[in-house]
């Protein structure tokens, strides 16, 4: 994932510093994004700009995308694309995840965090993979009480209430601060 993306909203320098150029706006006291993007601050013009990533809308076969799930099915999950090679995208495409092989009572839930790779587009709809080992769930929580877990062998445990879980996690399960991605 890059680590430069921004989200509408996000700080990007002191009014004090720089004016608000493209894709940004001031609040008072902060210049801000107005939309994703990467941040361009430009010292000689005194400027802090967002700069919008090409939007590249629909994910290729092989893409890794990171994206938000939207619906879980008994035999697939739906996700938002948020990032496709860890590029923002806005266009919020969805692609689909078959979970019928994994055996995992619950592979994902809605609103979890995570990353698949692109297999195919077969009749206007993506498809995605889940089942390797970097792939999978990068931030999710309990299923019981929404408290924060932690990974346990193949299975989570919630620190809150002790609830242990299935997921398919990622090798890269808790590496990150995706919540931030959550927005
Ligand atoms: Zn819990």
């Amino acid at each position: 994932m890059s680590e430069n993306a921004i989200f509408p909203g996000d700080k990007i320098a002191s009014i004090e510093e720089y004016e608000a150029g493209n894709n940004a706006f001031d609040d008072g006291d902060m210049v801000r994004a107005a939309t994703v993007g990467e941040k361009d601050i430009d010292k000689e013009s005194r400027t802090a700009n967002i700069k919008h990533p090409k939007l590249l809308s629909i994910p290729k076969v092989g893409d890794i995308i990171i994206g938000t799930v939207a619906a879980v099915m008994s035999s697939m999950i739906a996700v938002s694309i948020d990032y496709i090679n860890g590029k923002p995208t806005t266009s919020k495409v969805e692609c689909v995840c078959g979970t019928r092989n994994l055996r995992i009572r619950n592979v994902a839930l809605v609103n979890d965090i995570v990353t698949l790779k692109i297999i195919n587009h077969l009749n206007g709809t993506i498809h995605a993979a889940i089942n390797e080992p970097n792939l999978g769930i990068l931030f999710t929580k309990c299923r019981k009480c929404g408290s924060k877990v932690v990974p346990m062998r193949d299975a989570i445990k919630c620190t809150e209430c002790g609830w242990i879980d299935e997921r398919k996690l990622s090798a890269n399960f808790g590496n990150s601060d995706f919540v931030n991605l959550r927005g």
